[in-house]
């Protein structure tokens, strides 16, 4: 009796071990399919991200060439009443001439004609003045490093076009926030292709002192700057804060902002005499191949251009004004080398 039921037993354990054989062999056949599936469906996939990578460079080329170096002018309304500007400054027609009537002057120092990329007139929009930098955001998600700098006499306008009015409502944002949105929703566009993770820092530099804006306690503490920074930033020790949307990145300029206006209260108006520098680091992850890329955009608003050479600048004021002089000139030998060597010194893409 034990030993047929112990023979039973075995040929259930056979047809078990049979039906496991021709499972697992069934199973086999249906990764070999799945895996053809796959490899099939790869095929135009990586044909699509080729034609996207041709797409970026294409793109990229444009950008380059419609030069690596641009100059943009924007003239400031003139306050009501004030009819000098109408009469000094004048729009030849040319989308990027500028005419300068001086009339204490006669002959060819009468009136000056400047060239630049584009000539934004007093009646110019935030809209407007962005447009031209737009597409240099999509140059930023695609890997390219951009700096945007604002340069101008104190009062001219530099902070109302990078940052717009204080309490600004969505139309007079500047470019900062326009940028940072853009930024956001191209990621967004892009989020099957690559994964972004965007973050930001904001320093100022004042007589030569790089200060952290976004410090929890908006610290005193001096950073240094640095060519390779252990996180990729050149002010490896400022705070670098994560920015999941348009509002959190508002948020933390009007932050840096304030922390930049607090000190410069104490301080004589400081700001207009402190360069400030905020910085977007973004890095991308193919979603395909794992990749990834990191660019950087950096937004600046320099300390306004100053004269060393009037009477009452003296002491501290004029401390200041050698300090921004040095740095402005410096950055100037910086520009000229790039226009000057552009076979050196290209629009690269950051490793
Ligand atoms: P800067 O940063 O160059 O010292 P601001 O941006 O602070 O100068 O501008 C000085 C003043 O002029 C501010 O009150 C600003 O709102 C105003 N302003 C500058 N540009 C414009 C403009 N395009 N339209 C209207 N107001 C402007």
């Amino acid at each position: 009796m034990a030993k047929a039921h112990w023979q039973d037993m075995r040929v259930l354990l056979q047809r078990s071990k049979e039906e496991l054989q021709l499972m697992q062999a069934r199973h086999q056949k249906k990764w070999e399919l799945l895996g053809n599936e796959v490899q099939r469906l790869s095929i135009p996939a990586s044909g699509y991200h080729r034609v996207v990578e041709e797409n970026k460079n294409l793109y990229n080329a444009l950008q380059d060439l419609k030069g690596k170096i641009r100059v943009y002018c924007r003239v400031k309304p003139s306050h009501a009443g004030d009819s000098s500007l109408q009469s000094t400054v004048k729009f030849p027609g040319e989308d990027g001439s500028l005419l300068i009537i001086n009339t204490s002057k006669t002959g060819k120092d009468a009136a000056k004609m400047f060239n630049f990329n584009k000539v934004f007139g007093p009646s110019a929009t935030q809209e407007e003045v962005y447009l031209d930098t737009q597409p240099l955001i999509r140059s930023v998600m695609d890997g390219y490093n951009v700096c945007i700098f604002a340069y101008g006499q104190t009062g001219s306008g530099k902070t109302h076009t990078m940052s717009g009015p204080t309490g600004a409502s969505e139309k007079e944002m500047g470019v900062n926030y326009r940028a940072l949105s853009d930024l956001f929703q191209i990621s967004q566009k892009r989020k099957h292709l690559t994964k972004y993770e965007v973050s930001v820092q904001m320093i100022e530099i004042y007589n030569e002192q790089v200060r952290d804006l976004l410090g929890t306690d908006a610290s005193h503490k001096k950073l240094d700057i640095q060519n390779n920074g252990h996180n990729g930033f050149n002010v490896p020790d400022a705070s670098v804060l994560p920015v999941n949307l348009t509002s959190d990145g508002l948020d933390l300029m009007n932050s840096g902002q304030k922390n930049r206006t607090v000190r410069s209260t104490a301080l004589n108006d400081r700001s207009s005499r402190s360069h400030s520098v905020l910085t977007v680091h973004v890095q991308g992850t193919d979603c395909v191949s794992g990749c990834t890329l990191h660019s950087y955009l950096h937004l600046v608003d320099l300390a306004g251009s100053e004269r060393v050479d009037k009477p009452e600048v003296t002491g501290d004021r004029l401390k200041e004004a050698q300090h921004i002089n040095k740095s402005l000139s410096s950055l100037g030998d910086v520009i000229a080398v790039i226009v000057n060597f552009p076979s050196n010194v290209s629009f690269k893409k950051s490793p």
